[in-house]
């Protein structure tokens, strides 16, 4: 069964994320971490890919990991600084290793890229084109989307138009930049309706548990805090317990709510951290059988 059967087939679908690490002495560990989350019944678990980085073999190992614990992994894959023959051979070993659910991305631009670098040596420049190819070798093929714009894309509609060609080149399903107020999210559900993309949409849930992790996490993806959130970083600054505590009460709240709306898919930044996922599981595990039975 493929990633997108899943989300056909359930009223609410839940899905974690881990990423590799930076050493192969780590590995084992974090193969762990992923073992743990299992253990959770997600629906699936993905498995960042280090953009132009030493650590891109190890997505395959731990999606392997992953579905020999009997759950389905969905490996991220991006075509910045790839060439032909590298993004040849990750599908290979990524078909060798039986993954069949890809999430299709371009990466950032490279802080590092000296001048005159090109940095799309496959001529793959967008999303779209890799999604291209992975639906050719036969993969399920989700893509990133942003509630609130992709910091490059000059402006909101313009997004969507390009969204829409990345849908049209083959994506399933979609999964969201993390956002922090939930009416961006229903705001560009309905813009997705306007546009033609009906593909399932999965809300990520990035959960804060540390109060430095907001300026962060700002930087990444240009989120919006709510005053609220900025609150609890505010107080519990300097309480790790209780930073902890409240921040994954705000993830419970936000996830209640999406639940409440309709939104039918829920993926949760779980940053390598089984018990921040348990946490949140346990708030919300009734209310999603509920919804499924
Ligand atoms: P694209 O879809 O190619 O979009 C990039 C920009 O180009 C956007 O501004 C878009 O509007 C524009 N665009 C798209 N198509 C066209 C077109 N045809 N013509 C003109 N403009 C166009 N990064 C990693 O390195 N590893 C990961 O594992 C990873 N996982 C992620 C998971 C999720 C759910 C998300 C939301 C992001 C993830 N990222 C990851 C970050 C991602 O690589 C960056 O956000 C990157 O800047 C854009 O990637 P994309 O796939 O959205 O690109």
């Amino acid at each position: 069964m493929q990633i997108i059967d899943i989300l056909k087939s359930k009223k609410v679908a839940l899905s974690f994320e881990v990423f590799p690490p930076k050493k192969i002495e780590a590995l084992e560990s974090i193969k762990k971490t992923a073992v743990e989350l299992t253990a959770l019944n997600p629906d699936f678990i993905s498995v960042t890919f280090g953009a132009g980085g030493t650590t891109q073999g190890y997505t395959a190992d731990i999606a392997q990991s992953i579905e020999e614990n009997g759950t389905k992994a969905l490996a991220h894959l991006t075509c910045v600084r790839s060439t032909n023959e590298d993004l040849h051979n990750i599908i290979k070993n990524l078909k060798e290793k039986k993954i069949s659910n890809v999430l299709a991305l371009r990466g950032d631009f490279p802080k590092n890229a000296a001048e005159g670098e090109n940095i799309f040596p496959s001529g793959m420049t967008h999303a779209s084109d890799l999604t291209s190819l992975l639906k050719k070798e036969g993969f399920c093929v989700g893509g990133a989307c942003y509630p609130e714009g992709h910091p490059e894309s000059g402006s909101r509609e313009l997004d969507i138009e390009n969204l829409k060609h990345k849908v049209d080149a083959g994506v399933d399903f979609l999964t969201t930049q993390m956002f922090f107020d939930n009416d961006m999210l229903y705001s560009f559900l309905y813009r997705l309706q306007s546009a033609g993309i009906h593909v399932p949409v999965l809300a990520g849930i990035m959960p804060i548990t540390n109060a430095n992790q907001v300026s962060r996490m700002v930087d990444l993806s240009n989120a919006y805090i709510p005053r609220k959130l900025l609150a609890i970083c505010d107080r519990f600054r300097n309480s790790p317990q209780a930073m902890m505590q409240a921040g994954i009460a705000y993830a419970t709240d936000q996830i209640i709510d999406l639940i409440s709306n309709g939104v039918r898919g829920i993926h949760i930044y779980t940053m390598n951290k089984p018990e921040i996922a348990k946490a949140i599981i346990s708030n919300v595990n009734e209310i999603i059988k509920t919804i499924n039975d």
